[in-house]
């Protein structure tokens, strides 16, 4: 606790200090760019990772970046994604999910939930990606299964997203954009789902379109399977092809399928 209690001094005493100006503009109001879902993992920093600074960012968190689908018994995390959209005004919605999360452990293995009631509770609205692993990648094995989990939980969360009516009306309107992220904690990697490509590509930022202004979306991809090696690039690659298949994209799925 003492360290905390430091930071808060060097906050205040150094930080806020030679940033006064633009904490005085913040307290007039908020206007973030995007929203962020993303799990309470302490290793998981959205701010970091994305070098946003105060203001830039509305961070929604819970165990397993879980977006409960509208209608679900009133959560705080509905709540959140409401007062985003239509009060605040993002552009941009992003899930993000990540490499060596505990919650998708439990989820592939349900008995380290065995004391923990409420979380098992809250992993129903990831009960579709437990399905799916389950009728899916059956044929995985356990230490591939992982990764395959934690990607096609963030595609799972991502169509509970669009089932909230503030959501789909503006991605109708072309408003509104949502991501899905996998950020890989072990390297510093951020992969994003492309849907025309059907697969979480590595991000990097597109030297002609360099700004002063940082955008979360500008970004463009190089290959997946050129980061990793060809033991993990076949785990990752797997959930892919699955979602791939579940959008009637059959003549990929064909090729990349297991
Ligand atoms: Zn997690």
């Amino acid at each position: 606790m003492q360290k905390l209690i430091r930071g808060l001094h060097h906050f205040r005493t150094e930080i806020f200090s030679s940033q006064k100006e633009l904490f005085e503009h913040l307290a007039l109001g908020q206007r973030p760019d995007a929203l962020f879902i993303t799990c309470c993992d302490s290793r998981v920093m959205p701010h970091l990772i994305t070098q946003a600074g105060p203001g830039e960012l509305f961070v929604l968190r819970n165990i397993g970046n879980i977006v409960p689908p509208f209608g679900s018994k009133l959560c705080g995390a509905a709540a959140a994604i409401e007062y985003a959209v239509c009060q605040l005004g993002v552009k941009d919605i992003i899930v993000c999910g990540h490499s060596l999360c505990g919650a998708m452990r439990a989820l592939i293995d349900p008995n380290q939930l065995k004391d923990m009631p409420t979380v098992a509770q809250w992993l129903i609205h990831a009960e579709a990606t437990r399905a799916i692993l389950r009728e899916n990648y059956s044929h995985v094995p356990s230490e591939g299964l992982l990764s395959v989990a934690v990607q096609e939980n963030v595609l799972t969360q991502l169509e509970n997203l669009k089932t909230h009516p503030a959501v789909a009306a503006r991605l109708a309107s072309g408003q509104l954009r949502v991501q899905g992220w996998v950020y890989k904690m072990e390297s510093g990697e951020v992969f994003i789902f492309h849907p025309d490509k059907g697969q979480f590509l590595l991000s990097c930022v597109e030297t002609q379109a360099a700004s002063p202004r940082r955008s979360l979306i500008g970004t463009s991809i190089q290959p997946f399977d050129s980061v990793f090696s060809t033991h993990q690039a076949q785990a990752d690659i797997l959930p892919i092809a699955q979602h791939v298949r579940r959008h009637g994209r059959h003549q990929v799925a064909a090729d990349a399928g297991p």
